[in-house]
């Protein structure tokens, strides 16, 4: 059967990586998504189940406790998390995941799989691109905008840690994807991955 990788794909505040994975999934059916546990309170429109799995932090505690948590992270007060389950049933199913987590996060699981897992930085064209979409909601005064700014230039400051990094240029969102599933068609030809095949050969 063919083996399911993990694709940890991280990007920081206006890379536009809600667009971009939301392509993705649509430019690959097959591809899994796990619906993480986090301890913060629903946005309007969000459904339990859906977007996330909701719940307090006595709860969250507990799973993490009797390990059904694969990584977690707090971020802004919140906890948040990949479920073990989620990860496993579709992995066992031979399909791909991917996994919409922050940096640390993502290192963790690099860390436990790294001969599965694939980590993807996407990043906005440069810091003054990157400040414009964060002031192009227009709804945040200066001060958090900076802030968001400050904390998106450190975690790019991350990618070193990451096997790739993709830009995503102004209103190329289609091309970023494409080029993001380019990534996991090349993770599949691997020799790691395809070792069994090749063997398979002086078998017979
Ligand atoms: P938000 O509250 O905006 O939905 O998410 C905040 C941040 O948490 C985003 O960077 C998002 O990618 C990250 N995140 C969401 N789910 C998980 C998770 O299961 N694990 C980790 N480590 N980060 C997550």
């Amino acid at each position: 059967m063919r083996k399911g990788l993990i694709f940890v794909i991280s990007g920081p505040a206006g890379s536009g990586k809600g667009t971009v994975v939301k392509l993705l999934r649509e430019m690959i059916p097959d591809l899994g998504f796990s619906v993480s546990a986090t301890t913060r309170a629903p946005r309007p429109g969000e459904e339990d189940g859906v977007n996330y799995h909701f719940m307090d932090r006595e709860r969250f505690k507990s799973l993490l406790e009797e390990g059904m948590i694969l990584e977690h992270t707090e971020y802004c007060g919140n906890f948040y998390g990949t479920l073990k389950s989620e990860a496993e049933k579709v992995l066992s199913e031979g399909r791909d995941i991917i996994l919409e987590i922050e940096v640390e996060g993502a290192l963790q699981v690099k860390r436990l799989m790294p001969d599965e897992c694939v980590t993807v930085m996407l990043i906005a064209p440069d810091r003054a691109e990157l400040e414009r979409r964060l002031r192009g909601r227009g709804t945040e005064t200066d001060d958090v905008i900076m802030k968001r700014l400050e904390r998106a230039v450190t975690e790019v400051g991350l990618a070193e840690n990451y096997d790739y990094v993709v830009v995503n240029e102004t209103d190329h969102s289609e091309e970023c994807a494409a080029q993001i599933k380019s990534i996991i068609t090349a993770e599949h030809s691997r020799y790691a991955m395809m070792k069994s095949t090749v063997e398979s050969y002086s078998a017979e």
